[in-house]
């Protein structure tokens, strides 16, 4: 059997009102929180609310910062972290999609860390973290359950991950607070889970248990896919999309994800691609350009798909038409810039070099190609 360490330190409470019967659970870690969100989200789907009742009932004292964008950037967490420090926070709660989770990921571990500047925080191993709570609203990113977080970089020109390990103490995981995401949100979280799930199955970090959870999350995809193609998003639908989410994020959280998420952060940063389009336009040539291993097989059969081309139609139709345009010389310096992201090419089991990359953006992106 395969040698294997597995750790997942994450408390999962799950069930629609989780928050407000276990509202006792915020008093563990301190009287001193701050809630870190978005601009609108969580006021309008009852999640912030639940939070500062919880909080409240806890005689937890609170202040909100609500002003995370879609990929955070580093100006904006240190703005945070000021606003943090003077009001003596001891816990973070992190509500909202990806954005708001991870920018509390930062300012847990900026707070934790006070004399070092934001910017360090790529380049400093190991640094520790205050206590965080994550309470997802959207069904995509996994990151309540992962180490992982990822901040716009305008000094790199790029998103990237800042290589700490920050797992919540908790998630709250409630579907309800998933009806009001737009159908456009819903499908690009829902295919940056599956990209989660299939990066995270084929990469060579993969083990026995992560493969467990990421066969699940694919057969549980399966169930789904019809109503995300037809924009169906009863309430069991989305609880069937949040558990695909973070069964994603207990398998990146082992796996970590390869070549879509590396090469996709190109097309969000340049383009404006939203995360999981960006994922998911390059996923059937990423694994047309890995069908030599079998776990290929196992994906599409797993998803009930008949083959990759299958597939790929599928996604093109969920996608429809993209506001896109590029030259064949930023691909290659997509390419290029994606042969130098070392901590991804890591986790692709299979040789590649720069003419392989650059076909899977070629094949993904070239009726978008202007000459
Ligand atoms: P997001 O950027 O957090 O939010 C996208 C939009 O959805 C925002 O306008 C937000 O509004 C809105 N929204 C969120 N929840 C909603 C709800 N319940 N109802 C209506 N609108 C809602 O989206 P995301 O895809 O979840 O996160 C993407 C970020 O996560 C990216 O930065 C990505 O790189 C990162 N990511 C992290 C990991 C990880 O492991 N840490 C993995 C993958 C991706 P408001 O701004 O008003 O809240
Ligand atoms: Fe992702």
């Amino acid at each position: 059997m395969q040698m294997l360490s597995y750790s997942m330190p994450v408390e999962i409470l799950s069930g629609k009102n989780i928050i407000y019967d276990k509202y006792e659970v915020f008093r563990r870690y301190g009287k001193r929180a701050m809630i870190i969100t978005g601009g609108s989200s969580s006021k309008k789907n009852g999640s912030l609310r639940d939070v500062e009742s919880a909080l409240e009932k806890s005689k937890i004292e609170y202040f909100i910062f609500d002003e995370v964008e879609e990929n955070p950037s580093v100006e904006t967490v240190e703005k945070a972290r000021q606003l943090a420090q003077k009001f003596g926070t001891e816990f973070i709660v992190g509500i909202g999609g990806g954005s708001p989770i991870d920018a509390g990921k930062a300012v847990a571990i900026l707070l934790a860390n006070l004399s070092m500047d934001a910017q360090e925080i790529f380049d400093t191993p190991n640094l520790n973290s205050i206590p965080l709570i994550a309470v997802p609203t959207t069904a995509g990113t996994g990151t309540e359950v992962t180490q992982y977080a990822i901040l716009t970089d305008h000094r790199a020109k790029t998103k990237r991950n800042f290589n700490q390990s920050v797992f919540p103490k908790v998630a709250f995981l409630d579907a309800s607070y998933l009806m009001t995401t737009p159908d456009e949100v819903t499908i690009n979280t829902s295919i940056d889970a599956l990209s989660h799930l299939i990066e995270g199955y084929l990469s060579s970090k993969a083990n026995f248990m992560s493969d467990i959870f990421a066969r699940e999350g694919l057969r549980l995809f399966s169930e789904v896919k019809d109503s995300i193609k037809n924009r169906v998003f009863d309430f069991d639908v989305r609880e069937k999309l949040l558990w695909i989410s973070t069964l994603a994020g207990i398998v990146i959280a082992q796996s970590g994800t390869s070549l879509p998420h590396g090469m996709g952060y190109a097309l969000t940063y340049n383009k404006g691609l939203k995360h999981g389009m960006a994922n998911g336009i390059l996923l059937a040539a990423y694994l047309n350009c890995s069908k030599s291993m079998c776990k290929v097989d196992d994906i599409i059969s797993l998803m009930r798909f008949d083959s990759i081309e299958d597939f790929a139609i599928y996604l093109a139709n969920l996608f429809g038409e993209i506001n896109l345009e590029l030259d064949e010389s930023e691909l290659k310096d997509y390419a290029n810039i994606m042969m130098a992201n070392r901590s991804k090419l890591k986790n692709h089991p299979l040789d590649i070099n720069f003419d392989k990359m650059y076909d899977i953006y070629f094949q993904s992106l070239k009726k978008y190609i202007i000459k």
